[in-house]
């Protein structure tokens, strides 16, 4: 499948590329004005939609409600804090093997697929990071 890319779309898709993490929308906007070209909010997002739908990227959520997104090829998967809202990502990704063909519905073609753990990081699993006792008058 070779899809078929408007220049705009091609130009989202090459910004998410040349970065190393994940891109919101708004950042990408905010990109696209930093680099001369005029392109409303809504517009981003309608591309970026395509983009999905082409299989060209991926797109997460984070407990904020934000999306993220990062090219197709790359598959990355995050362990997300609720407590703190660090993210780590998995060594590895366990989603390749279920999504190999046999063991969909026929005629289904995947385009990407999300994984997303939420819970505590060891810190806050310990309880050393939040419910910190004040300490008063002493600035570091
Ligand atoms: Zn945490
Ligand atoms: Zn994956």
């Amino acid at each position: 499948m070779a899809p078929s890319l408007t220049p705009r779309q091609l130009a989202l898709l090459e910004m998410l590329r040349a970065c190393d993490g994940e891109l919101s929308g708004q950042a990408l906007h905010r990109r696209l004005r930093q680099a001369g070209v005029s392109m409303g909010l809504a517009t981003v997002y309608r591309h970026l939609r395509s983009l999905q739908q082409q299989g060209c990227i991926r797109c997460r959520h984070l407990p904020s409600g934000e999306a993220l997104y990062a090219p197709l090829e790359r598959d990355v998967h995050h362990l997300t804090c609720l407590e703190c809202g660090h993210s780590s990502e998995l060594p590895h990704c366990p989603v390749g093997s279920v999504t190999g063909t046999d063991q969909l519905p026929a005629g289904f073609r995947p385009l990407f697929h999300t994984l997303e753990v939420y819970g505590l990081c060891a810190g806050c699993a310990a309880g050393t990071t939040s419910e910190l006792p004040q300490a008063e008058g002493s600035d570091r």
